[in-house]
């Protein structure tokens, strides 16, 4: 997104405002019933919640709800760690299903097909970004959830049993990607996809720094193999060693509390892709990088980083940003993981499980991403 944090609460909050003094319950807004879980609160605690969607519109494709994966920005969002989340908030952006009902003006999709459905639904489709397939950057463009949509109304995610979306924001799923371990990459793997594509860091035989060994940065060492990078997972974690290197095919591995280690590796690295989503230090990080080296920072920490000037200045270092990718670049990215054999690894959860899925998360404590079985383990009560 290219508005700071502040313009982006502000209006968020004066939508929500005027959407609440419009609105029905979340129950009768709509005509179509809908089952869900939700956060009430910022205890972030997710319970059963009956909600509606909108009539499947000439434009939208209506998915049942397979899979769906926990991303840490859900987490986030539950907490109101950016001081933003409007609850009830029912979270969830990395959706695959099938399509039940398409309207009369979708040509890309037909009822059966399986879809996916990822961090946005809605954009202006008609401004500089929208016209380069750059819809993440819309400064109109509407979070699959804890956003409003084009009526005006709430969007609620995909820990639910279904959800209605206008197909350009619907992806086609590749045949031979698994619905469960593929549902991530909708989130964690056009996250680290489109910055390995936007600031070059694609040239086979460079060395990529991957900060971070989560959902996003076990995803981003599977990408950046494929495109023949050298990897070197940079983690808080000694125990997650062994599996970076044998499973995930990591070629090296760095235990940023290890002085002696994080001094010999100094200069060493081309680029660094930042996945780390509590606050931390940059120095050692930029340390790393070599003279002209890039750290893409695409973690997003409650409270600001501090950016050391010496290590960007006196290296022509560069630090950037890079916010999911476009639909465009999301098809794409799915069509090279399915060529690459690439998907998530995941724990399966049960929808009543979420709730200390969401705890071990909160401490890093998950191999890679959980996935909730949605179809299996959603009932209303
Ligand atoms: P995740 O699965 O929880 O992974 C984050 C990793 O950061 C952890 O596994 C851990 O790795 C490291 N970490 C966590 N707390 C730490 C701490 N206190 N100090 C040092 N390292 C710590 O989260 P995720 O789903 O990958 O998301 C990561 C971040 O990206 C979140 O802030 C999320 O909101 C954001 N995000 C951004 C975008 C975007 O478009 N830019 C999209 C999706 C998510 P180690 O154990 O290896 O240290
Ligand atoms: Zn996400």
């Amino acid at each position: 997104m290219h508005q700071s944090l502040e313009t982006v609460r502000e209006s968020l909050a004066q939508s929500h405002t005027q959407s609440k003094t419009m609105a029905k319950s979340p129950e009768t807004e709509h005509p179509n019933k809908v089952f869900g879980w939700a956060a009430r609160d910022k205890s972030g605690v997710l319970s059963p919640f009956n909600f509606s969607r909108r009539d499947n519109g000439e434009n939208d494709v209506t998915v049942k709800i397979l899979f769906c994966g926990v991303c840490h920005t859900d987490l986030h969002t539950i907490k109101n760690d950016w001081g933003y989340s409007y609850y009830p908030v029912v979270p969830g952006h990395e959706i695959v299903g099938i399509a039940t009902k398409v309207g009369k003006n979708v040509t890309k999709f037909k009822e059966g097909d399986r879809v996916g459905v990822g961090v946005i639904t809605g954009s202006c489709q008609s401004c500089e970004s929208c016209d380069q397939d750059l819809e993440n950057y819309c400064p109109q463009m509407a979070f699959t959830y804890n956003a409003i949509g084009a009526d005006g109304t709430k969007n609620y995610g995909g820990y639910s049993d279904n959800i209605v979306v206008d197909q350009r924001f619907v992806l086609r799923f590749p045949e031979n990607l698994p619905s469960d371990s593929g549902a991530p990459l909708l989130c964690a793997g056009i996250t680290v996809y489109s910055p390995m594509k936007y600031y070059g860091m694609t040239e086979a035989g460079k060395h990529l720094g991957v900060a971070g060994l989560g959902g996003l940065g076990h995803v981003a060492v599977k990408i950046a193999k494929a495109f023949g990078l050298k990897v070197t997972v940079i983690s808080s974690s000694p125990k997650k060693e062994e599996e970076a290197i044998t499973q995930l095919g990591a070629d090296s591995f760095l235990v940023t509390t290890d002085p002696q280690k994080m001094k010999a590796a100094i200069g060493t690295m081309d680029y660094i892709i930042d996945t780390v989503s509590a606050v931390h230090a940059l120095y050692p990080l930029l340390g790393l990088l070599k003279v002209n080296g890039k750290l893409i920072a695409l973690g997003l920490p409650e409270k600001p980083l501090e950016l050391p000037m010496f290590p960007l200045v006196l290296g022509r270092k560069m630090v950037g940003g890079s916010d999911i990718g476009g639909m465009k670049e999301t098809q794409e990215m799915l069509d090279f993981c399915a060529k690459h054999n690439i998907t998530a690894d995941i724990e399966l959860i049960k929808m009543d499980e979420i709730n200390s899925a969401m705890e071990r998360l909160a401490k890093s404590d998950v191999k890679y991403r959980f996935v909730i079985d949605v179809a299996n383990s959603l009932s209303p009560p």
